[in-house]
């Protein structure tokens, strides 16, 4: 973690892009300094698997969460990668992964959205990748999303959900077409299918993620979490 860090000012040359972030990065120079140039991928991902599979056995090391760990997090923000999960209450990346406090960059809507976000969600992943240093991206959907399920419901409905719960709903109604015709479970279909819309939305999201996309600097995929299980299925 003390290799010189030339991966962000890389990325930025190679993007063609001058993020002008500094007051967002205010407190993370130390971190950011820190960062290695590069990413084993592979062993990222390994690492976020090897940690569910810790939380699913029921042994978390439930790494980095204890007083001695706040003041290293206080000087600054190193992720190993960003999830885009779902704001249901069960599905907490941190925990079912098995990682540390510092460990995630973490957004986190109902649906596990990214299209139509806007620069909430675009903005953060932007962030995470430009000037964090983020090389792995995971949309990470469920099982009985109640948000997926809402599309499924209101499909066709002409009556109006309340509030803005419509509008968001809406958003994933796309998937539910994009998942007609496939074999299996309605539900589990369109979750699988939101997901790797989501997926492709981060994939083709320009300037910064698509680009970093073409550049090899960034890997986004899917996953399922099994909510009975724990276990999550990398889906795309
Ligand atoms: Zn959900």
């Amino acid at each position: 973690m003390n290799a010189p860090q030339p991966s962000r000012r890389d990325f930025i040359r190679i993007a063609g892009i001058a993020v002008g972030t500094s007051a967002l990065t205010a407190g993370t120079q130390a971190t950011a300094e820190d960062k290695p140039a590069s990413r084993d991928l592979d062993a990222v991902l390994k690492g976020l698997l090897d940690g569910n599979a810790r939380y699913v056995a029921g042994q978390p090391q439930q790494r980095a969460r204890t007083p001695a760990d706040f003041a290293t997090d206080a000087k600054g923000q190193a992720p190993l990668a960003a999830i885009v999960g779902c704001a249901d209450s069960r599905v907490p990346p941190e925990l079912i992964f098995d990682q540390g406090v510092g460990d995630l960059f973490v957004c986190r809507a109902a649906g596990n959205l990214v299209s139509g976000t806007g620069a909430i969600v675009k903005g953060s992943l932007e962030f995470a990748v430009a000037e964090l240093g983020v090389q792995l991206i995971m949309v990470l959907g469920h099982s009985q999303c109640g948000a997926v399920a809402a599309a499924i419901e209101h499909i066709d409905a002409k009556d109006a959900l309340p509030g803005a719960i419509g509008p968001l709903i809406d958003l994933i109604k796309p998937a539910v077409l994009a998942a007609q015709g496939r074999p299996g479970n309605k539900l589990d279909n369109v979750i699988r299918a939101n997901v790797e819309r989501c997926v492709a939305r981060v994939k083709g999201t320009g300037p910064i993620l698509s680009r970093a996309v073409d550049a090899g600097k960034l890997k986004v995929i899917g996953g399922v979490y099994e909510l009975s299980t724990g276990k999550v299925e990398i889906v795309a």
